[in-house]
Formats: structure tokens, C-alpha cells, sequence
């Protein structure tokens, strides 16, 4: 293959839209929130090191970072759940205010709050839900027999309050 045809090939994987790259990923649960990071172009690394009050960042990592020059970091001490649902946070951050980002990264604290507006990040908890607990997905796996938030929960490989929330179910007093 030559050179060049490789190089069209390429153009044509990138020219899909960030929305196709989330649904491409959708079709199984759970869904597979590194891969679409890593098709978006963005590194994904678990940290040790950071604070226990933050929860993850999205940061210019021109030397480390995936193909888009950022990358996704996500305190490794938080449960496995957790760490997904902030790396589907990131990632709407990406590609919703990826201009906004000033000093080269943006970071959000366990509240999901990063100095961006309240609406900016209710608009990324909003898409990362949309990523995690696709209807779609959600509706086949019940005709499957996955029924109750609990079992879904468990196979969506999100947090028990996030699938109640994604349900429509009010919260416990
Ligand atoms: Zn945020």
C-alpha cells in the first residue's frame, strides 16, 4: 500500500464526527470509555498522585497526550466507577469547551467543579451521561432481562446513583 493511500485512510477515520466516535463504541455494554478517548485522540492515565479532592483533569500533554495534544487524568484512589464516569466527564469537556480551557488544563474537584460555569458542567455530566447510559443500550439490555437499576448498573459499569438518576428514579431521602 502506498504512502499515500494510507494517509487518505486515515483522513477519512479522523473525519468522523465526536458523536459517531461515541456511538461506534455504544453498541455493547459497558461501554468503553477509553476507546473513545483514545479515537478522539486523548491519552487516558490513571494518577496516583493527584489530591484527594480532585477527581480528574484534562490537560495539554503535547509530549505524552494522544494525537489531539491532551490527554485525561483520573485519581486511581477512586472506585473503579467513579474513574469512568470522570473520564466521560473529560471527555465531554473536550469536546464541548476544549477552547476554554485556560493555562493549559482544566481541572475538576470530586464535585465535578473546575472553575468553568455551572452550566458548562452540567452540560458535561449531561453528555457523559449520555456516553455511559446510552437509551439504546439501556432499552435492549432491559428486553434482555436486565431490569432493575441495580443489574443495569452493574452491567453499564456506572454507579448505582448515576443509573437511578439516567432512570428517572428520585434519589432516597
Ligand atoms: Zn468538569
Amino acid at each position: 500500500m502506498s504512502p499515500a493511500v494510507m494517509e487518505q485512510q486515515s483522513e477519512k477515520a479522523e473525519a468522523l464526527t465526536p458523536g459517531q466516535v461515541i456511538a461506534k463504541h455504544q453498541k455493547q455494554a459497558p461501554v468503553n470509555v477509553v476507546a473513545i478517548a483514545s479515537d478522539l485522540g486523548l491519552k487516558v492515565w490513571a494518577m496516583r498522585s493527584l489530591p484527594s479532592n480532585i477527581s480528574g483533569k484534562l490537560f495539554r500533554d503535547p509530549l505524552n497526550g494522544g494525537t489531539s495534544g491532551f490527554s485525561i487524568g483520573v485519581n486511581a484512589t477512586e472506585v473503579f466507577v467513579r474513574q469512568r464516569f470522570t473520564v466521560a466527564h473529560e471527555i465531554a469537556h473536550f469536546i464541548l469547551h476544549k477552547d476554554k480551557i485556560e493555562n493549559g488544563e482544566l481541572i475538576d474537584d470530586t464535585l465535578y467543579r473546575s472553575g468553568l460555569s455551572s452550566k458548562e458542567e452540567t452540560e458535561a455530566n449531561k453528555l457523559a451521561a449520555d456516553i455511559l447510559m446510552p437509551y439504546p443500550l439501556i432499552s435492549s439490555l432491559v428486553h434482555s432481562g436486565i431490569r432493575d437499576p441495580q443489574s443495569l448498573a452493574r452491567t453499564l459499569q456506572v454507579s448505582l446513583p448515576a443509573m437511578n438518576i439516567r432512570l428517572g428514579i428520585p434519589p432516597a431521602e
